[in-house]
C-alpha cells in the first residue's frame, strides 16, 4: 500500500474522477479535453483517468494522454490532478481536496502470504557467496554462472530492498539493471538455477519463451502477458511483482543473420528493449474485445480503475539461449553477439554475460552423485524408502548411467529418463514384496529385465 502510494506519488498514474453530469449533459467536455492534450499542454505528466464515455474518446485520451510528457508549469510529482468542468479550466492542480488526497482503495488486499513475501524482500540481506550456496544445493558445477548470477540478483534484491524501504526516494532514481543472458547449450543448467534462485528467495519469477513474443512487440499481447504473469506469480500484488524476475529463453531463436523474411525476429528483439528497461504495461488491455474484454468493462463501468500500468522498470530479465556455434572464448563480447544476430541496442541491456559449460560424462556423474535434491537418484530413494525399500546405488551403476545420458546429447535432461528406464520394472515390483533394499549396479543398468528376473525368482 505505501508504495503503490508513493508510485502514484512519484509520478506513476494519478486518476481523478470528476464528479460529472451524465455523457448526454455535457457531451463536448471530454472531447475538449482531449483535444487540448493532443495540442501539447506540456505540463502534464501523466493522466489516465477520465469518465470517458465512448471507446473513441477514451482512446484519443489515452494516447494523448500518453503523448503528453513533461511537467514544466508547476506540476510536480504528487500533485493531483482533476478534470475539471466546462469552465475552460478543464484540468486542475488539486492542491486541498479531500477526495483527491484519500488514497483509493488497492484493488488488491495484501494477504497474509503478499506481505510475508514483500517483507521477506525488504529485508533480503543474503551475500552473493550465501545466495551461490544456495544454488550449488540444486546445480552441480557451472561455477562462473553461479556467481554471475549470484551477484546479479543480490544486486537486484538489495535495490528492492532500498526502494521499498523509501520508494519516495529511491523509486525514480536512475538505476541500472543487471539484466543477465546465459549462454550455453540445452539441459546444462540455465532453468535450472533460476528455479534455485526462486527457492532462495520467494520473489515473482516467470519464464518466458522467446519464441512466443509477437513482432508487434511489448505494445502487444506477449509481453503484456509476461507482465500479467508476473503479476499472477505475485498472488496479485503489483508491489511484489514489481521487483520480480523474468526469464526470457530461447533468446538465440530471435537470431536473425540475413534481411529477408528474417525481419520479423529483429522486430521482436526491438520490441523486447523497451520491455526489458522501463514499459509500462496497460495489463487492462490485454483482451481482444467482446464481453469478456476488460477494457470494454472498464468502458461500460465508470467506477472501475484506470490506475493499472505496470512499470518493468524494477524488473530484472534474464536472457537464456544456447548460441552453441559462439566460439568458446572465455568472455563473450557484444560483437560476438551481435555477429551472432541479436541486435546491440538488446546485448546492451544484458550487461551480465555468462557461458554455462557443456557438461561431459564425468558432470553427469557427478550430478548422479550429488547428495541433496540436484540428483535424481535422491527422489527415488525417497520414492522407495516410502515402501520400506532402502535403494542404493554403485559408482559403477552412476558412471553406465551418466555414459548412457551423455550419448543423448541432451546435457543433464537424458539422466532422469535414463535412471527412470532402468529402475521402472523394479518400482513396480519391490513395493509390497517384502524386500526391504535393491542394490543398483553396473550390471543391473546394462540389463535391467534380466536383474529383475533373477531378484524375482
Ligand atoms: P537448460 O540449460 O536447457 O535450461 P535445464 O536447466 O532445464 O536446462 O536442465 C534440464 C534438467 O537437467 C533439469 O532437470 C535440471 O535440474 C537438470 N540439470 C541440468 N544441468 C544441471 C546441473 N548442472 N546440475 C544439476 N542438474 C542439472
Amino acid at each position: 500500500m505505501l508504495l503503490r502510494r508513493a508510485l502514484r506519488r512519484a509520478g506513476a498514474v494519478r486518476r481523478c474522477r470528476e464528479k460529472s453530469s451524465s455523457p448526454k449533459e455535457d457531451p463536448f467536455h471530454n472531447r475538449a479535453t482531449a483535444m487540448n492534450f493532443e495540442e501539447g499542454e506540456g505540463w502534464l505528466q501523466r493522466l489516465v483517468g477520465t469518465t470517458g464515455r465512448t471507446t473513441t474518446e477514451f482512446e484519443r485520451y489515452k494516447a494523448a494522454a500518453k503523448a503528453a510528457v513533461k511537467t514544466d508549469a508547476g506540476l510536480k510529482s504528487g500533485d493531483e490532478l482533476l478534470f475539471a468542468g466546462e469552465d475552460g479550466d478543464w484540468l486542475k492542480k488539486l492542491e486541498s481536496s479531500s477526495e483527491a488526497r484519500q488514497p483509493r482503495t488497492p484493488k488488491v488486499t495484501k494477504t497474509a502470504r503478499t506481505t510475508r513475501r514483500l517483507e521477506a524482500i525488504s529485508k533480503f540481506s543474503l551475500t552473493p557467496r550465501e545466495l551461490k550456496a544456495r544454488l550449488d544445493t540444486y546445480v552441480i558445477g557451472q561455477d562462473e554462472a553461479k556467481k554471475a548470477l549470484a551477484v546479479a540478483l543480490t544486486d537486484h534484491f538489495q535495490h528492492a530492498r532500498r526502494v521499498l524501504a523509501d520508494p519516495a526516494q529511491h523509486l525514480d532514481e536512475p538505476y541500472h539493471k543487471r539484466n543477465v543472458l546465459l549462454l550455453g547449450p540445452s539441459g546444462v543448467g540455465k532453468t535450472a538455477l533460476l528455479r534455485a534462485a526462486r527457492l532462495a528467495v520467494d520473489a515473482p519469477l516467470v519464464a518466458a519463451d522467446a519464441t512466443a513474443f509477437s513482432a508487434t512487440g511489448y505494445v502487444g499481447r506477449d509481453a503484456s502477458d509476461v507482465a500479467a504473469q508476473l503479476v499472477t506469480a505475485a498472488d496479485g500484488d503489483r508491489d511484489l511483482a514489481s521487483f520480480g524476475v523474468v526469464c526470457v529463453d530461447e533468446v538465440d531463436k530471435l537470431r536473425s543473420r540475413s534481411e529477408g523474411n528474417e525481419v520479423g525476429k529483429l522486430d521482436v528483439q526491438s520490441s523486447l528493449l523497451k520491455l526489458v528497461e522501463d514499459a509500462e504495461i496497460d495489463l487492462d488491455e490485454r483482451g481482444s474485445g467482446g464481453a469478456a474484454d476488460p477494457k470494454r468493462a472498464r468502458l461500460l463501468n465508470p467506477d472501475s480503475t484506470f490506475d493499472n500500468l505496470f512499470s518493468t522498470k524494477h524488473v530484472l530479465f534474464v536472457f537464456c539461449g544456447a548460441f552453441t556455434d559462439l566460439a568458446e572464448n572465455d568472455r563473450v563480447t557484444p560483437d560476438d553477439l551481435v555477429e551472432a544476430g541479436l541486435i546491440r541496442e538488446l546485448v546492451g541491456r544484458l550487461p551480465v554475460r555468462v557461458r554455462l559449460d557443456a557438461l561431459t560424462a564425468d558432470d553427469l556423474a557427478s550430478i548422479l552423485a550429488a547428495s541433496g535434491p540436484a540428483s535424481p537418484l535422491t527422489q527415488i530413494r525417497g520414492e522407495m524408502a516410502a515402501y520400506g525399500v532402502d535403494v542404493d546405488f554403485s559408482d559403477c551403476a552412476i558412471q553406465a548411467w551418466a555414459e548412457r545420458a551423455f550419448a543423448e546429447r541432451t546435457g543433464a535432461r537424458g539422466l532422469a529418463t535414463a535412471v527412470e528406464d532402468t529402475l521402472r520394472g523394479f518400482k513396480y515390483e519391490l513395493p509390497g514384496s517384502g524386500r526391504d533394499s535393491l542394490r543398483v549396479t553396473a550390471d543391473l543398468v546394462a540389463d535391467p529385465r534380466g536383474a529383475l528376473a533373477r531378484l524375482l525368482s
